[in-house]
């Protein structure tokens, strides 16, 4: 067995294996793949006068090893294989007694390395081609070489087998390259997607926490325009929320033309609870006639703490005709009620004067209307407090010319004024 190597990342393949169970086939393909070339005259000149080689310049040298039977040709395919050196080409005896012929020796060199390219060396007399394509299937790495062969024939096979091989290593070489690239590429686009996701995640996420704030922030501003908007004591509107909603209430009175009454209350002789009780008492009378005034309201009704102990009330279309039945009812149930309330002070009696006006009494402001109210208020604590007036209009005269002139008319009937204890 003749040996060479070749290192298959420096220099193109060139790497052949002989399997023939006759030495002198060996030697006639030692002859023909790896000639001994005599220098000629020139080169020898050359080499005396410039010290080059001598050696014929011979690009790409084939590494022959040779074997006699299928069993060395496998233990050496298997070897070359395992160093990272395989063969590019086998030329592959047919006959090779007493071991296995070249069918099998074929089958077993493709088992451990199917890249081989392989020249079965096959005389007439042997098995015929059909017979052997039907064993080996059809392969594109397999040629026939008809004993006995020509030198040439020998030289271009191995020549163009070799750089078949070479070519089939470089596809699979750019191939390996590619798939890396294809690889790199894909776990990039992998990291970027998951990059994505995790920054999608949290954009959720605060996305939901500013959606939290936001309502926290909503329910901050109900609770500030609550207290801004509320009287603590009371929990009825203060005299400035009060004004804002009673101005859009006037305005939409006269827009639609429909009537809008108002309604003062203020409680009788408050100076006097205050005085005789304290004023943690008179705080608690306040609390329970705004809780008796809440709770005679009709749904479209609203209340404000006007004052010290004076309520405003609007009642939203209601006429005149109607109003003064409504507070009567107000005027009654606190009489009768707001007392009972007032639990550090028992059988207190708290009576409170009304008065009412409409806007069909003209009042162009609603400051007009309210001061129409509270005027009818004045009459009603100067006639004797605990009752109810309203300001009615009084046709003065007959003629179309003549002014509406307002006037003061007792709701309540006159009774003796309750004591301030039952
Ligand atoms: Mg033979």
């Amino acid at each position: 067995m003749k040996s060479s190597s070749i290192m298959r990342s420096e220099q193109p393949n060139r790497r052949i294996l002989i399997v023939d169970d006759n030495k002198v086939i060996h030697d006639d393909f030692l002859k023909i793949l790896q000639p001994q070339v005599e220098p000629d005259a020139m080169s020898l000149t050359r080499s005396n006068l410039f010290g080059e080689s001598s050696n014929p310049s011979r690009l790409d040298p084939f590494q022959v090893d040779c074997v006699d039977q299928g069993g060395a040709g496998l233990v050496l395919a298997r070897r070359a294989r395992e160093e990272g050196f395989p063969y590019a080409v086998a030329f592959v005896d047919m006959r090779m007694p007493p071991g296995w012929d070249g069918l099998e020796t074929i089958e077993r060199l493709w088992e451990v390395d199917a890249e081989l390219q392989v020249v079965i060396c096959t005389a007439f007399s042997d098995r015929p081609w059909e017979e052997i394509a039907k064993r080996i299937g059809q392969s594109d790495k397999l040629l026939i070489l008809q004993k006995p062969f020509n030198s040439i024939e020998v030289s271009q096979l191995a020549t163009a087998l070799c750089r078949k091989w070479d070519l089939a290593h470089e596809v699979a070489g750019q191939l390996d390259e590619l798939n890396r690239q294809v690889d790199k590429r894909t776990a990039e686009l992998q990291g970027a997607n998951e990059k994505l996701t995790q920054t999608n995640a949290d954009l959720v996420r605060t996305v939901v926490d500013l959606e939290v704030a936001q309502a926290e922030i909503l329910r901050q501003n109900d609770a500030l325009e609550r207290l801004a908007s509320r009287d603590p004591l009371t929990g009825c509107f203060n005299r400035r929320a009060f004004y804002i909603q009673f101005e859009t209430a006037f305005a939409e009175s006269r827009e639609h033309n429909i009537e809008l009454c108002c309604l003062m209350v203020d409680i009788d002789h408050f100076k006097r609870i205050n005085d005789q009780f304290g004023h943690a008492v008179g705080d608690q009378a306040i609390q329970a006639v705004a809780g008796c005034l809440g709770a005679g309201l009709r749904l479209t009704d609203t209340v404000g703490r006007y004052g010290g102990e004076e309520f405003c009330l609007m009642f939203p279309c209601t006429t005149l005709a109607e109003a003064p039945d409504l507070a009567e009812r107000i005027r009654i149930q606190i009489e009768t009620e707001a007392g009972e309330r007032v639990r550090a002070a028992p059988r207190l009696v708290i009576t409170v004067s009304c008065g009412i006006s409409s806007t069909a009494l003209g009042a162009r402001t609603p400051l007009e209307l309210i001061d129409q109210a509270d005027k009818a208020l004045y009459a009603a604590k100067e006639g004797g407090r605990n009752c109810v007036m309203v300001l009615d209009p009084i046709i003065a005269g007959t003629n179309a010319s003549d002014q509406c002139e307002p006037q003061v008319r007792r709701i309540t009937p006159r009774v003796s004024s309750p004591p301030m204890f039952r």
